[in-house]
């Protein structure tokens, strides 16, 4: 394997450790030194593909080759990996959710700004189109001052049956779905402050750690999102949903199917009612076509690779990183907000 400019030593080479090999083999100026994972069968899988493997992280960490290493093991050790990594003279690139708790993202902060080295997260559901499509209706008002955003995702088949499923290796689906909802839905309200946390967890397939949960989030501008993370749903709700004082914007899937739904401002007095068994009511009524417009939505389009050009251009001093500590704590901070408030059936006050 041909290697040039900054070279990445992937830490867990499963599913994940692979992703990110793939995709560096398309980035200029960045290449995978080689892996090391404690299992022997992903070692084999390593050398059968040509890719070098270390004996040990010591090793790898002592190898002045490597300038960034990249942490896709479980999330339990994280933390450890990330500081051993940046105290041997390595920048950082660590699987999402970074840790398991506020306080051990400090300890990796704090060995960051000792060390000097460059420490990130891979939060690469930023780069998602139905993301970036609903953050830009919301950013260009597209629906009048918008009251509601919903953001779920949906499955059906329970939580992955591996480390995911035990609380020592930090599974549960806050921690592997809910830190990209939560960090897309901060990112989209940028600065304004998030208030009050509701939650409850739900434990249908998993009694161990949380198979899903619904978050109740009010922010200071009186927006109220919905975040909800489901794995026992034969029935999918919409991807977003978002409501306006003027209009709907939904996104039912992620082939990006939706609309905006908006009023013209015609006058709707001409409502043909809706009978139902008990009686008749307007109200509920569906809208007329002619008070309504029916837009295609304005899809955003982006590239993941844009994740590791940062990465590499913030390394270079080019650039600042896309991806800013404060953040990820935010999240973090989030996601503890929600187990204390599923935990204590209470509302959190938040910010
Ligand atoms: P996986 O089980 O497929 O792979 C983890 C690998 O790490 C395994 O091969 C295991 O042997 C190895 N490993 C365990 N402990 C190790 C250690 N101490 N040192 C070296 N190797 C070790 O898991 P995965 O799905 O690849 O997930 C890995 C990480 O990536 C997790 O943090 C997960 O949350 C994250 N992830 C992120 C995304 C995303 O979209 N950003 C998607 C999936 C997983």
């Amino acid at each position: 394997m041909e290697q040039t400019g900054l070279k990445v030593g992937i830490v867990g080479f499963g599913g994940m450790g692979n992703w990110h090999k793939d995709i560096l083999s398309k980035i200029e100026g960045m290449s995978v030194a080689g892996i090391y994972d404690i299992k022997e069968s992903q070692m084999d899988l390593a050398r059968e593909n040509g890719i070098k493997t270390y004996d040990s992280l010591e090793d790898m960490l002592k190898d002045p080759q490597v300038d960034i290493i990249l942490i896709a093991t479980p999330n339990d050790v994280h933390k450890s990996i990330a500081i051993q990594a940046m105290h041997a003279g390595k920048h950082v690139v660590c699987e999402k959710p970074v840790t398991l708790s506020s306080e051990d993202l400090q300890e990796m902060i704090d060995a960051s700004e000792e060390t000097g080295k460059f420490f990130t997260v891979h939060q690469n559901r930023r780069w998602d189109e139905d993301f970036l499509t609903m953050k830009r209706i919301y950013d260009e008002q597209k629906l009048g001052e918008v009251f509601r955003i919903e953001s779920r995702v949906h499955g059906s088949r329970g939580i992955p049956g591996d480390w995911r499923q035990e609380k020592e290796y930090g599974g549960g689906m806050v921690l592997d779905w809910g830190v990209h909802l939560l960090d897309q839905i901060l990112l989209m309200m940028g600065d304004v402050k998030l208030k009050k946390v509701y939650a409850t967890l739900t434990n249908i397939t998993n009694q161990i750690v949380d198979d899903g949960f619904t978050a109740h989030l009010n922010f200071e501008n009186g927006i109220e999102a919905i975040v909800e993370v489901g794995t026992n749903n034969f029935v999918s709700l919409p991807r977003w949903y978002m409501l306006g004082q003027n209009g709907t914007a939904i996104i039912e899937d992620w082939n990006l199917n939706g609309r905006i739904v908006s009023a013209t401002g015609k006058n709707e007095k001409d409502v043909v009612p809706v009978h139902t068994a008990s009686g008749i009511t307007k109200t509920m009524a569906p809208r007329r076509e002619d008070t309504i417009h029916i837009e295609e939505l304005p899809t955003v389009s982006s590239d993941i690779k844009d994740f590791y050009r940062n990465v590499r251009d913030v390394i270079l001093n080019k650039e600042t990183s896309k991806i800013k500590l404060p953040e990820v704590m935010r999240v973090m901070k989030l996601m503890e907000a929600i187990f204390e408030s599923a935990e204590q059936v209470k509302v959190i006050d938040f910010e």
